[in-house]
């Protein structure tokens, strides 16, 4: 399959190297082109385009991995932009981690001109993109998930559709605010014991032995804050992103999320304190930091 890739960011980057070595005919597009260089160099058979545009031109899909839905909708607009290349009959599968409300208007926009679309939202990092064992869900019509399973396989370890389009990037936004709400909580929890006398690894035993374990206390605590290791994977920009579109999620549905509205203002703040690329577990050092203790070891 010829597929264009748009967006080599952090995630971005493992997963088109894995669209590429499953065999496609890949070409990719990156607005700082040093990145889409990079990626060339390592893999010889892919194609860098020179605009969105040029990138469209003849694929049977584009797959999308940018910031925000609002990004995806400048990426698409304008005269070099990839609906002026995108054929009739090709497919936009959009990895973005979105906005439901703004995949709804592109799905529509895409269909009046015979394109397909399917909200493709990943989870898993780039460790896990890296594998090709990412989770992968899916929002669209059956016609377009059908061809969005083929697209995402070789970066993708479990595959859920979702219902229409929008539904897997509401779903992304819920799953990544309980992860936002957990590593607040965790943060807090592990300071007051540290300042207790109880020492970090053993209250990570304890937690991990007990119900209150999750994936940031057996996965990223041991990793990153026992070891003092804080590499940049996911931007805490990009998290307050998702648990901004959770909020208006259940503002839309008209449901209460006094948890979540709390946990957005704190993410707020953190993203205005600590700034556009701090690393999305920087508030359990802002918080060893604040108490003046240190969970490392
Ligand atoms: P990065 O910030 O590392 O990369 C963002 C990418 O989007 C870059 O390629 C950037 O280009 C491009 N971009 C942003 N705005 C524009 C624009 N207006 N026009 C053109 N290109 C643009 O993000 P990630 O790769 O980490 O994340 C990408 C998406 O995947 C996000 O929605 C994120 O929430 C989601 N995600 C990330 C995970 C992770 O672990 N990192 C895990 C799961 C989902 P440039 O290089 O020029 O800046």
């Amino acid at each position: 399959m010829r597929i264009g890739f748009v967006g080599l960011g952090a995630i971005g980057m493992p997963m088109a190297a894995r669209v590429a070595e499953g065999g496609h005919d890949l070409v990719v597009w990156n607005r700082t082109t040093t990145r889409s260089d990079a990626l060339a160099a390592s893999h010889p058979a892919i194609h860098v385009a020179a605009t969105p545009r040029e990138l469209a031109v003849g694929v049977e899909a584009v797959i999308t991995c940018l910031s925000t839905s609002a990004d995806l909708e400048a990426v698409l607009a304008g005269d070099e932009g990839l609906l002026a290349g995108m054929p009739e009959g090709a497919l936009l599968v959009d990895c973005t981690s979105g906005d439901p409300t703004a995949s709804r208007r592109i799905a529509a926009q895409l269909a009046g001109r015979g394109i397909g679309f399917a909200d493709a939202p990943v989870s898993g990092g780039p460790p896990l993109a890296r594998t090709g064992e990412l989770t992968v869900m899916l929002g669209g019509r059956d016609v377009d998930v059908v061809r969005a399973r083929e697209v995402v396989a070789p970066f993708a370890g479990t595959v859920i559709h979702l219902g229409e389009a929008g539904a897997a990037h509401a779903m992304k936004s819920v799953s990544n605010s309980l992860l936002a709400v957990n590593i607040l909580a965790l943060a807090e929890g592990l300071v007051a014991l540290a300042k207790a006398g109880v020492a970090p690894r053993d209250a990570v035993d304890v937690i991990n032995a007990s119900s209150g374990r999750s994936f940031v206390s057996e996965v990223l605590v041991p990793q990153r804050v026992l070891t003092g290791s804080y590499p940049p994977l996911f931007r805490l920009a990009l998290l307050e992103k998702d648990i901004g579109i959770a909020h208006e999620l259940a503002l839309t549905a008209e449901t209460a999320d006094p948890l979540l509205a709390h946990a957005r203002e704190m993410y707020r703040r953190l993203r205005a304190e600590l700034g556009e690329e701090a690393d999305y577990m920087e508030p359990i050092r802002a918080a060893e930091q604040a108490a003046g203790v240190e969970l490392r070891g």
